[in-house]
């Protein structure tokens, strides 16, 4: 753990950089792994397959025998929560579908914009360490309601060959039936150049480790958009007195568990909170199965004292964490002063994990700053809005001259003539 008291504001800066690799330091690889894929297609992947998840994978799409045996072995239990999860995730990125609004800017000049879906897409679901079968439901889930016509999912196999059944049910439970098994940069590789199994997608989604989230910056080189970089995970808990130092523990260590280069931040304003939250860090972390994970985070994660939580509340814009929790008496007050988070958790009662899982926000968020300029995914992630317009003789009339001296003077003559020959 890295221990500061009243840090000054200069060393601020240092403080929020994260403990992910330079994007240089990445490139070359992902440019090899996407040229092995242009080259290979289907063959490249499974060679993939073999050297970075050790799995033996003669075919890389998964057939309908593996669905009905995943559908076999998720638990009644499983099933259930997964299905509250979706309701919820449901409800929520459904009231996101906009009404159309038509505006008359003047008489007979009526605008207005539209949703169309993204046709194509391509969900990526993190398993490297951890099969993350509530991303499917994070992003499967509003790429149904947009309206997605081609929706394919890519994620690790495991050891043996298989994708973990949960992912598997959960994707058909959300009428996925494309899932293939490739992860990492060439998973994206593949879902941005298309090989023989898995076709080209117009846009790109999911989170992932640090050579997911570089492999969809590169994507971008072919003209496929992604929805962000959602990397490693973080969480920064800002607390008072009437913080519960177990919860806030237990908060902290349910990112580190993501993996050794997530990053968590406890800031408190009050010493005997922030003593005792370390303590239960330090006692909760323990018992984790993912002990040894959870403690490489934490031995690169921050724990802050300062003199008060709006001071906090400006290192947190600084930092714009994925996760920001405020574990605060008050939290009312506070809301207007945050500037940039992924999402935000109030009080003591909204454990983050509500919204990694099932009370119906979206997981996928901005991590590594990203959260200064970027959204987590939300249904807009998965349409293009078209403006329309409908202009009357009318209509025209009143704006043509406006035009007609603009385009004059930009030195646009035809732009002037398209609307003069209207109206002479
Ligand atoms: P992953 O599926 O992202 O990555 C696994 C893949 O990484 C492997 O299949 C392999 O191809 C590739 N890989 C591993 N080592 C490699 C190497 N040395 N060289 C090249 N490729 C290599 O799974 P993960 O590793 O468990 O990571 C999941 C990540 O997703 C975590 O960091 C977690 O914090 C993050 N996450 C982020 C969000 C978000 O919204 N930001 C949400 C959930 C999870």
């Amino acid at each position: 753990m890295k221990i500061y008291r009243y840090p000054e504001r200069n060393s601020w800066p240092e403080l929020v950089k994260r403990p992910v690799f330079e994007r240089k330091e990445l490139s070359g690889l992902i440019a090899e792994i996407f040229e092995a894929v242009e080259k290979g297609g289907d063959t490249a992947l499974i060679d993939f397959n073999k050297k970075f998840d050790k799995a033996v994978t003669p075919q890389i799409t998964v057939s309908e025998a593996e669905f009905e045996k995943a559908e076999q072995e998720v638990s009644a239990d499983l099933k259930k929560a997964i299905q509250q999860a979706k309701e919820n995730i449901s409800k929520f990125h459904a009231a996101q579908i906009p009404e159309t609004e038509k505006i008359e800017t003047l008489k007979g000049v009526v605008c207005w914009r539209e949703n169309r879906a993204v046709e194509k897409v391509g969900i990526y679901i993190p398993g490297g360490t951890a099969p993350l079968f509530s991303t499917v439901l994070m992003l499967a889930v509003p790429a149904q309601l947009a309206g997605c016509r081609e929706i394919i999912l890519c994620t690790p196999p495991d050891a043996n060959g298989n994708i973990n059944p949960a992912i598997l049910y959960t994707a058909r439970l959300c009428g996925i039936t494309r899932v293939f098994k490739t992860g990492g940069a060439q998973a994206i590789a593949a879902m941005t150049l298309g090989t023989e199994s898995i076709s080209k997608v117009y846009k790109i989604f999911g989170p992932g480790n640090q050579y997911v989230v570089a492999a969809k910056e590169y994507a971008q080189n072919y003209g496929v958009a992604i929805d962000m970089p959602a990397g490693p995970s973080e969480v920064l808990v800002i607390a008072d007195q009437q913080a519960v130092p177990e919860f806030c523990a237990a908060d902290l260590l349910s990112q580190a568990e993501h993996g050794s280069d997530s990053q968590v931040v406890f800031i408190a304003d009050e010493f005997k909170i922030f003593t005792e939250t370390i303590e239960a860090v330090e006692k909760q972390v323990k018992k984790l199965p993912r002990n040894e994970m959870a403690s490489k985070a934490l031995d690169h994660s921050l724990f802050i004292l300062t003199d008060s939580i709006e001071k906090a509340l400006e290192f947190s814009n600084l930092y714009a964490p994925e996760h920001l929790i405020l574990a605060l008496g008050d939290f009312e007050k506070y809301i207007p002063m945050i500037e940039n988070a992924g999402s935000v958790f109030l009080g003591n009662y909204s454990c983050e994990s509500a919204g990694d899982y099932a009370s119906g926000t979206n997981h996928t968020l901005p991590t590594n700053t990203y959260a200064r300029n970027y959204s987590g995914v939300s249904l807009d992630s998965f349409v293009k809005k078209i403006t329309f317009q409908h202009l009357s003789k009318e209509g025209l009339k009143k704006i043509g001259k406006a035009i007609e001296i603009m385009a004059e003077a930009e030195g646009l003559i035809a732009h002037k003539n398209a609307v003069s020959i209207r109206l002479k």
